[in-house]
């Protein structure tokens, strides 16, 4: 049977949901250790982490890769992939350094920060060791022109993702864009979000009909250019008990408020690792179970974990398999091991 690609409430394959598993082999098979080299946002839960760690360096950061990649890549192989994570990220001291040693150990590089106007950095991350950006980018004016000409000299050697949160005030700013990036098929991703709190300015409902038409045209376009395929993640897809599948983006999980796994089993730590930029470690960055210190010890996890959090918020925690604890009959082996809720661990 193959997946249902769309929206949620129409097809409302989610309920009795009990797997939720990549829909890609090619992502299932992705291993990513999700590092954030700036303390811009302070995940850690103070008494389970070491607090008076210093902020790590490049060696440190080459050398503690080196653990990690010798611990994964026995399951991964070179399918690993470190996202450098944080708002100063591309401030941060000698990021090409530590960004071309985890390339010449095989592994794929990553930069998730927001937009910096310095051709500077980009001119550095153009050196062929980075494979992924994504970017935060505020819309402030309508000449794109000069941004969309660095993002088409960035994407002949990345991968490039634009992440943008509008207002009403940004509305018709983001029109003018969408519009340069239909018309141009520049095989950059884009993923929209609106934040109805922001100083106020909601959405209205003609903007709010023309924002899910904008969604959907991109959608589409990231299927047909093959841009989700080529992300390091993306696509889940939830099987549930009635034999039907759909395949949904991380942002729709949470747009419709099913994000919510407290109870299920999660891969966390088996699919990634989160790690502070004082070398706490985390299964992931909802900081359940702090498994080490890269300055101390870590202690990989080898099963999933029982999710105690309310909610799953961060679209690349949702980027993990999690499985409803289910309970079975003999009878029922056949069918479930069909849709793979059964694997060795
Ligand atoms: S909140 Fe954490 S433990 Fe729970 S499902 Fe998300 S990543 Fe897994």
């Amino acid at each position: 049977m193959s997946g249902n690609i769309g929206k949620m409430e129409d097809l409302k394959v989610y309920h009795k949901t009990i797997l939720i598993d990549h829909t890609s082999e090619k992502h299932r098979n992705k291993f990513i250790v999700n590092w954030k080299l700036d303390d811009s946002l302070n995940f850690a839960p103070k008494a389970e982490s070491i607090d008076s760690a210093a902020p790590l360096n490049a060696e440190d950061i080459i050398n503690y890769s080196d653990k990690i990649i010798s611990h994964y890549q026995k399951i991964y192989g070179s399918n690993i992939v470190f996202v450098f994570k944080g708002v100063g990220v591309m401030l941060y001291k000698d990021l090409d350094i530590v960004i071309k040693a985890l390339k010449e150990r095989n592994c794929k590089t990553a930069i998730d920060s927001v937009f910096l106007r310095k051709a500077y950095f980009y001119e550095q991350l153009n050196k062929g060791n980075l494979d992924y950006l994504s970017l935060y980018y505020k819309l402030s004016n309508n000449d794109f022109k000069p941004f969309l000409a660095m993002l088409q000299n960035l994407r002949q050697s990345i991968h490039i993702r634009l992440n943008i949160n509008i207002s009403s005030i940004e509305f018709d700013l983001l029109k003018v864009l969408m519009d340069e990036i239909m018309a141009n098929d520049d095989q950059v991703s884009v993923s929209l979000s609106h934040d109805g709190n922001r100083d106020k300015n909601e959405l209205n409902d003609l903007q709010l009909s023309l924002f899910h038409e904008m969604k959907e045209s991109l959608i589409k376009r990231d299927q047909r250019l093959n841009l989700t395929e080529n992300w390091y993640c993306g696509l889940m897809r939830c099987y549930n008990t009635e034999g039907q599948i759909g395949d949904y983006l991380p942002e729709e999980y949470v747009r419709e408020e099913k994000n919510h796994w407290k109870g299920w089993l999660c891969w966390a730590g088996l699919e990634q690792i989160f790690i502070t930029h004082n070398g706490n470690v985390f299964r992931s960055s909802c900081c359940q179970d702090w498994i080490g210190n890269l300055h101390d010890y870590i202690e990989f996890p080898t099963l999933p974990v029982f999710c105690n959090k309310e909610s799953c918020y961060m679209y690349w925690n949702i980027t993990v398999k999690k499985q409803y604890p289910v309970y079975f009959q003999p009878k029922d082996i056949v069918s479930l091991a069909r849709i793979g809720l059964f694997q060795p661990l």
